[in-house]
């Protein structure tokens, strides 16, 4: 989100932008894991929210688009198969179909190659060269900005003493994430529940939100950080089982999915945010944003997106000047 909010700004401005993912398809941690038509996973952010007047124009324009929407699902809180409370309504919104679309239309607007990973910035002759990780030069650059969970960035930054000491006091904490899915629908009154006494601290059903073509009752469920902070080395399959019988039991069911399987985020949730809009380091050209740089959240990747997208080009104007 904060790569491509960024470079579909610079792009609007006129400026040359390309974007480089390791992931094949654009999303990051907003990814959807689509096994086949009839299943699919949110398996990342669950939905996001817009307190920011200029976000909140822009999540308008996404829905506009057909990219989003608002998800009423039912949220409750769940604790030992029992409803304690219904969580009060607030906006939520999602992707459609899929938390991806948001990501998707906004590479429409850029030239973005996936399944890149980019392993060097060399800085020669005032330019960046950037190499994929077989070594491959991917082209020359004015400027760079890292948009990477960041311990991801530390490579591509480590000309800039002042980024890296930034990046490396940030820490991020880990997600271990179940996508399961019933042959017979599981029989509840929520959507999606904020769940207690519990490895589990989040479960949705994917297809409650609009638009999903799911044809099989399909769930995510959510670990607690300290709890897949504790597992973080264990094998997915083994998490998988583990979390699918806490799933049962927090919903108060015996029935067995039918497919399952986990997916471990590593940089998951900023912990320690640093309330910066971005990072960017005027003499070397390079720069950072992401979550991580104001908040936790998909909101705050956009804005941060958008704050590097200034910055680079109030520095197009003064060089211009
Ligand atoms: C399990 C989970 C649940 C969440 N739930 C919510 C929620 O309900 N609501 C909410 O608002 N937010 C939620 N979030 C957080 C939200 O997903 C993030 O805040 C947001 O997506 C971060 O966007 P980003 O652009 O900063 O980073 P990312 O999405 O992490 O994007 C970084 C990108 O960098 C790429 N990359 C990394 N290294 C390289 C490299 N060397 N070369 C090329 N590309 C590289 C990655 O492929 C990725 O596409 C959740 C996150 C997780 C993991």
């Amino acid at each position: 989100m904060a790569g491509l909010a960024c470079a579909a700004q610079l792009r609007a401005a006129g400026v040359s932008v390309s974007v480089f993912d390791k992931g094949r398809r654009p999303g990051g941690r907003m990814s959807t894991r689509a096994v086949d038509d009839r299943l699919s996973f949110d398996h990342g952010c669950q939905y996001f929210s817009a307190n920011d007047p200029i976000f909140e124009r822009q999540v308008q324009l996404w829905i506009d688009a057909g990219v989003a929407s608002v998800w009423s699902g039912n949220v409750a809180d769940l604790e030992d198969g029992r409803i304690t409370r219904k969580q009060t309504a607030r906006a939520r919104y999602v992707g459609v179909p899929e938390m991806a679309s948001v990501c998707s239309h906004l590479a429409t607007k850029v030239d973005v190659r996936g399944g890149v990973d980019v392993n060097e910035a060399q800085r020669m002759d005032n330019k960046w060269n950037l190499l994929n990780d077989k070594g491959t030069p991917l082209g020359q650059f004015d400027a760079v900005i890292v948009a990477t969970p960041p311990a991801q960035a530390e490579k591509l930054i480590s000309r800039s003493s002042y980024l890296l000491a930034v990046v490396q006091s940030v820490k991020m904490s880990s997600c271990w994430t179940v996508m399961l899915a019933f042959q017979k629908r599981v029989g509840c009154s929520f959507e999606a529940a904020v769940v207690h006494n519990s490895p589990l601290s989040w479960i949705a059903r994917n297809g409650s939100k609009t638009g999903r073509i799911n044809t099989t009752d399909c769930w995510v469920g959510q670990a607690r950080a300290a709890w897949s902070a504790q597992r973080l080395e264990a094998s997915r399959d083994e998490i998988a089982a583990e979390l699918a019988d806490e799933f049962c039991k927090a919903v108060g069911i015996s029935a067995k999915p039918n497919y399952l399987a986990g997916h471990r985020w590593k940089y998951a949730i900023p912990s320690t945010p640093l309330d910066k809009q971005c990072l960017f380091d005027d003499t070397l050209n390079v720069g950072l944003c992401g979550d991580w740089c104001l908040g936790n959240r998909v909101e705050a990747a956009w804005l941060s997106g958008t704050a590097a997208a200034d910055r680079v080009l109030s520095r197009v104007a003064k060089t211009a000047g």
